[in-house]
């Protein structure tokens, strides 16, 4: 992998690429935009292109060569093309450690780090705590081990609590030399203003349906399904792979009318967090099956039948973000769709 292998998001690349060639990295950079759209991953090939070691590849010598040119140069040209001291060579010890992760200068801060350390589920994390940062600031003020830079990758930034983001702050005044924070934040409001203004800006954007499709095409899946779920994705290849899984599970739901929804409601997984965003997810279904129907009536009558249905499904929405029952709130979303054959099987014909 190199930065080559992300797709879209030109500008941002471009950027990360000249702070690369010109040696000199601000502190603390803020990668933000939507979910699933590539941010950890050029935060990744950004920290392998910082802190790669360039080893020059084992080039064939011109003589063991036998397309090189018989008379001529005595290199070949291949052997001298350099790595771009740009971009990662992705073959050096640093460029796979962290590829493994398992980098002692290049540490990765999650919710999986934060579920280490509390000895609990990942998945519980909804915020990234004091504690947490307190943690990983202790190695931010010991020597690097390996590399040029010690680099800290902040994952989901914006799920820092308050007091978590008041220590951060107050690591990012005075950092170590050598030292690089990235935080990567999908909802960057949530982040306190003096955060924002000491980091550099890396701006992303949604990916486009075709640059999803590819995506998940490369991830095996078959252009099929990668056409339908890329037009679902909204431009996230994470929103893509959530709805896909749904998709499977439900696929295997064999009943109709009242006792499928019946059957829907109760398949929900048993952890109130991970339900709640599977409801999340399939009112999104609904939303995009009933606006495919709303779009496809002539003006008038069921058109509006339709557009009302849009309204109560987005009412659902914003239940399902507040303390109300998850499963009372889908069964009501799924009986109010059924009533116009909007169900979550209408995205698999298209
Ligand atoms: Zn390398």
């Amino acid at each position: 992998m190199s930065f080559n292998n992300i797709l879209g998001h030109e500008s941002a690349i471009k950027k990360l690429k000249a702070l690369v060639s010109g040696g000199r990295v601000p502190p603390a950079l803020l990668f933000s935009g939507p979910e699933g759209t590539g941010k950890f991953l050029a935060a990744k090939e950004f920290a392998k292109a910082l802190n790669c070691t360039h080893t020059p590849r084992q080039e064939p010598k011109p003589e063991d060569d036998l397309f090189a040119p018989s008379s001529g140069s005595p290199l070949h040209p291949s052997s001298l093309i350099p790595h771009p001291s740009e971009d990662a060579c992705g073959r050096c010890v640093s460029c796979s450690q962290i590829d493994k992760g398992v980098h002692p200068d290049v540490r990765i801060i999650d919710s999986e780090f934060q579920g280490l350390l509390l000895e609990e589920d990942a998945r519980k994390q909804k915020t990234l705590r004091i504690d947490t940062v307190r943690e990983f600031t202790r190695h931010v003020y010991q020597k690097a081990i390996l590399s040029e830079w010690k680099i800290f990758i902040i994952n989901d930034a914006h799920t820092l609590n308050a007091n978590a983001q008041n220590a951060m702050l107050k690591v990012l005044e005075e950092p170590p030399p050598g030292t690089v924070f990235l935080l990567i934040a999908a909802k960057k409001n949530l982040l306190l203003p003096t955060i924002i203004s000491r980091s550099y800006a890396v701006e992303f954007t949604r990916l486009s349906a075709a640059a999803v499709e590819e995506l998940l095409e490369r991830d095996g899946m078959t252009l099929d399904e990668a056409s339908v779920l890329s037009e679902l994705s909204g431009g996230s290849v994470k929103k893509a792979v959530d709805i896909k899984k749904v998709r499977d599970r439900l696929a295997g739901i064999a009943a109709s009318g009242p006792a499928k929804i019946f059957k829907l409601v109760s398949s929900l997984p048993r952890e109130p967090y991970l339900a709640r965003e599977e409801a999340k997810l399939m009112l999104e279904m609904l939303l995009v099956s009933a606006r495919k129907r709303w779009l496809a009536q002539p003006p008038g009558g069921s058109a509006r039948a339709y557009a009302a249905l849009i309204g109560k499904l987005m009412e659902y929405r914003r239940f399902l973000n507040q303390n109300v029952s998850h499963g009372l709130v889908l069964e009501a979303a799924l009986l109010e769709s059924d009533k116009l054959s909007v169900s979550l099987d209408g995205l698999r014909n298209r």
